[in-house]
């Protein structure tokens, strides 16, 4: 088995992806940002859209499913806590459920904080993870509808896998994160580094998606909160990882 990942901006931050397993053809979409640039995207490639994997219900997520669903004939796949409120969803999974793209399996986990029923999709075998809008490339999601301990899990969760792993976050947020960042770690030479790196790729409209697990959990505070370093700098050694992460969320809010 193997997994072709395609990655391309649209609207104005936000990224789309196309998969495709080698050996069957079979494709898919995550999200559905921008029904028209996704067509592109595929047409450009003489592919088809097996499936529409959603992550959650936001409109920057599923705004293009009805259109990809009546064009391509997609399966529309979807968070089951999310069901009512995901368009045109055929399958609703949830926590320990599977997916498979032709030969390529993936794994459901929920990750809910960003919104209540968001889900993630995991990729084994590909090492890749699509985290639609829990994690982000030097940050996490906004905490719409969930709390700081819920999204410590997801964070802590997503620190087991593989550093290697893949992650495809839904949007170019950054360096906007990178400037906050920074003022929670000031002296983490990793993070410098993931900077200077980021603002090339950026300087050359590079997308800095996808990142790695391995990077995040060295420079991103979200998914550092469970560090010292991270505690001391939001005056909150000895507390826990989920209110640690709750304080550098509310200073992210308000940055
Ligand atoms: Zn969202």
């Amino acid at each position: 088995m193997s997994l072709d990942i395609i990655v391309f901006p649209c609207l104005s931050d936000n990224y789309g992806f196309l998969l495709r397993c080698v050996q069957t053809g079979k494709t898919a979409c995550v999200d559905t940002p921008d029904a028209a640039e996704i067509s592109k995207q595929i047409e450009a490639r003489g592919w088809g859209l097996d499936y529409i994997l959603n992550t959650h219900h936001h409109p920057d997520h599923t705004g293009g499913n009805k259109a990809l669903k009546r064009k391509y004939g997609a399966r529309v796949i979807g968070p089951k806590a999310e069901e009512s409120r995901i368009p045109h969803i055929d399958d609703a999974v949830s926590e320990g459920g599977a997916f498979t793209l032709g030969d390529c399996p993936a794994q459901i986990w929920d990750t809910p904080a960003h919104t209540a029923g968001h889900i993630s999709y995991y990729f084994e075998d590909a090492a890749a993870i699509f985290v639609g809008d829990t994690l982000f490339a030097l940050g996490c999601g906004r905490l719409f509808e969930g709390t700081p301990a819920q999204m410590w899990t997801a964070m802590a969760r997503y620190n087991t896998l593989p550093r290697a792993t893949q992650v495809y976050c839904a949007h170019e947020y950054t360096l906007s994160n990178a400037r906050f960042a920074e003022t929670i770690e000031t002296d983490n030479t990793a993070l410098d580094d993931y900077i200077i790196s980021a603002k090339a790729k950026r300087e050359h409209n590079i997308p800095t998606v996808p990142t790695t697990i391995g990077a995040e959990r060295d420079a991103n505070p979200f998914m550092r909160a469970d560090q010292d370093s991270v505690a001391k700098a939001v005056n909150m050694i000895g507390a826990t990882p989920s209110d640690i992460l709750g304080e550098v969320r509310r200073r992210k809010d308000a940055f």
